[in-house]
């Protein structure tokens, strides 16, 4: 791969919010000329805005996660595309326990796309994100919304996804490379689809989607950009399925009014 189209990599993914890149370590019989050169990549990756790092299985300061860069997202990229080229995903450690991957369900037209964080024990078992007792609550919230605002929706509308496609062990919070790796699915997804909004649910699909670091409380209920479509940021439904959370369930309603109104009125 020459330095110009090296750069064009970093600078997609630089856009897309991808900030740490991972490079399969050269084989050691590779000859000298062909190897990658860590130095040019990190210069390059530096003008950028990007991080890369080089992976080097074995040494335990990185993540030992080796991915080679995938193709840009191809003009004319759909979800079966997408769904076809993460096949049976080994990109990370995430695979070792999952039943099935969850890509996502809802129309590739929806104007609206909900990302969550990643799938539960449920939804491993079934394929199809948000289906366990968050999901439900999820669907009451959206279509009992939307009925008591006077918008005709159901939730096949939308779109829902995850921001990893598989079960992280015993619910775990996804790890930033797990969820960097998974990423650039996630921003295939949505720039395919191109939703007028995105609502984002709890800290970790918030962080993912807009890129900035404070908890869900400081980031709900205001709007942020994912490239040029509006992110709403919004409580994880599972956060609110806890009993004594019912100030968190009225914001979240609001929330969720606010997104629904922008989309559908
Ligand atoms: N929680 C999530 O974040 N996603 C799901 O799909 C289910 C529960």
């Amino acid at each position: 791969m020459d330095a110009e189209l090296l750069r064009q990599y970093l600078e997609f993914y630089r856009d897309l919010g991808i900030k740490t890149l991972y490079r399969q370590a050269a084989p050691a019989n590779r000859l000298a000329g062909e190897t990658a050169c860590p130095t040019k990549t990190q210069a390059l990756a530096q003008q950028s805005g990007t991080d890369a790092f080089v992976c080097q299985p074995g040494k335990s300061e990185k993540p030992e996660v080796c991915e080679v860069l995938p193709d840009m997202a191809p003009a004319g990229d759909t979800l079966t595309v997408i769904q076809n080229d993460i096949g049976d995903c080994k990109r990370c450690r995430l695979h070792e326990g999952r039943n099935k991957i969850v890509f996502g369900v809802g129309s590739e037209r929806a104007p609206l796309v909900f990302v969550g964080e990643g799938p539960g024990a449920d939804e491993d078992q079934q394929g199809i994100p948000f289906v366990g007792r968050a999901g439900q609550l999820l669907t009451q919230m959206i279509e009992g919304t939307a009925k008591k605002e006077g918008i005709a929706l159901t939730r096949e509308d939308v779109y829902i996804c995850n921001v990893v496609k598989c079960r992280p062990p015993g619910n775990r919070t996804p790890e930033p490379d797990e969820m960097e790796i998974c990423g650039q699915f996630l921003s295939r997804q949505l720039m395919t689809i191109r939703p007028k909004a995105i609502c984002a649910l709890g800290g970790t699909a918030a962080r993912a989607v807009t890129g900035h670091k404070e908890g869900v409380t400081k980031l709900r209920g205001k709007w942020f950009q994912w490239r040029d479509i509006p992110v709403m940021v919004t409580y994880h439904p599972s956060y609110l399925l806890r009993p004594y959370n019912q100030e968190p369930k009225r914001e979240a309603w609001e929330d969720l009014k606010k997104v629904l109104h922008f989309v559908y009125d």
